[in-house]
């Protein structure tokens, strides 16, 4: 499946608000699973063996596959890595080959806005689960450092990333991988960053992703406020994450990789006002961190589906003022907002404003930087928080055109002058 057949949006209702409030927000709260399927139980009782790769059908039983001998892919980096036919619109590959580790138990959390979530064992093996809106094919790593071994200077990733899930042996297989990448491809000419799960992780372990050579370790936090960490991720929805943890091991991080070594991913428009969120992308950067950061997306059959997506107009304001305080130096507290905590002063004069726009980097996607420049991303994850038709974070660089949809959500017109 190419990442332009993407899965359908499910029904959500419509606010009539340009920002999601919190009261709104609400995530489902999970239901039972049987017992027969609970932690991949019948997965690991037919003990399918897995032969080369595996495509998402949920039509079968999935074989019996995990990680460190497999890993799942994105769909773009499937295709970009030529084990999977598809095209993507508009975009010729992505930068980053993102690895998520893979077990027939899955995640033990269940992060209500994910589509890996521990509640969805009920209705779907763990392999087959969409995840930020596409399949997620599992391939054996050997084949995968075959591939990119080859010629690892030419290639057309730019970074490597390995995303933790919540599992018992998710450290270890984590070092695992991470060996088997550097021992055959230099991380100088494809540096690696770690997307941490800090709530089974200790200072060793994020010192033993350093010194097997990961170049950036960032932390899903995902959440913008302690009160939508607790109801989307920790006991709001019988999910084991704390944000004290999360931050305890981002510190450890900003401790043992440095400065711009460390971030943190923040998913925008769970109901936290745009004041909140801003606020903790100062404090990344004060703390000489970054954020990188998503719109939220219903994803199917997650807690949240039934919810809206972020209003573009919300999505774009935050997208900017990020961007503003990450790259050039602007201040939270110079930013302007309104009771509702909405951006309605960037801080910057007009003209600087309009450049920063027309520019269009800031609604690009933003992670982990590959090799064309600082703020733009080698993570370009294509169409993971929105349908091509309705693009949230441009996985290229938007054209005239764009910048003119962009403008009118951010309701700033051209001005006469320009
Ligand atoms: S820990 Fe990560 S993979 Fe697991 S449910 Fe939460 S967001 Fe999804």
């Amino acid at each position: 499946m190419g990442c332009i057949e993407q899965k359908k949006s499910p029904a959500t209702h419509d606010t009539g608000q340009d920002y999601n409030p919190y009261d709104v927000m609400e995530p489902r709260l999970p239901g039972k699973t049987p017992v027969e399927r609970r932690n991949g139980k019948h997965v690991k009782a037919n003990d399918i063996p897995p032969e080369g790769v595996y495509l998402p059908n949920n039509n079968i039983l999935a074989p019996h596959m995990k990680s460190p001998d497999y890993v799942q892919l994105s769909n773009a980096a499937a295709i970009t890595l030529g084990i999977m036919g598809g095209r993507m619109y508009r975009c010729e590959c992505t930068r980053c080959l993102n690895l998520l580790l893979t077990y027939p138990e899955g995640c033990r959390a269940n992060c209500a806005y994910c589509g890996l979530a521990r509640h969805r064992e009920a209705e779907r093996d763990y392999a087959d689960r969409n995840f930020i809106r596409v399949d997620w094919p599992a391939v054996p790593m050997a084949d995968i450092v075959d591939i990119v071994a080859k010629d690892p200077e030419n290639s057309p990733f730019h970074r490597m990333c390995i995303s933790m899930i919540t599992h018992p042996r998710s450290e270890q297989d984590t070092f695992t991988v991470l060996e088997q990448w550097t021992d055959r491809i230099d991380p100088a000419a494809i540096p690696v960053s770690i997307l941490s799960n800090p709530t089974t992780m200790t200072r060793d372990d994020v010192q033993r992703t350093k010194d097997l050579g990961a170049d950036i370790f960032t932390v899903a936090l995902d959440a913008a406020t302690p009160a939508l960490f607790d109801r989307t991720r920790g006991k709001g929805v019988q999910s084991p994450h704390k944000w004290k943890k999360y931050w305890e091991i981002m510190l450890e991080a900003r401790d043992i990789f440095g400065p711009q070594k460390f971030g943190a991913h923040i998913i925008v428009g769970m109901g936290e006002t745009e004041y909140e969120v801003l606020n903790l992308v100062q404090e990344l950067v004060d703390l000489g961190g970054h954020s990188h950061m998503f719109c939220f997306f219903p994803e199917q059959g997650s807690l949240m589906d039934h919810l809206p997506a972020t209003p573009r107009d919300q999505w774009r304001r935050v997208q900017l003022a990020r961007y503003l305080i990450d790259y050039r130096g602007v201040r939270v507290d110079q930013m302007k907002f309104d009771d509702e905590g909405r951006v309605v002063g960037y801080g910057i004069g007009d003209a600087e404003l309009a450049d920063v726009i027309d520019a269009g980097i800031a609604f690009r996607t933003s992670g982990c930087p590959g090799k064309f420049q600082d703020d733009i991303s080698a993570c370009d994850r294509p169409y993971g928080d929105s349908p091509p038709s309705n693009i949230a974070s441009y996985p290229f660089q938007p054209d005239r055109k764009d910048i003119k949809k962009i403008r009118k959500q951010l309701d700033i017109p051209v001005s006469v002058e320009q």
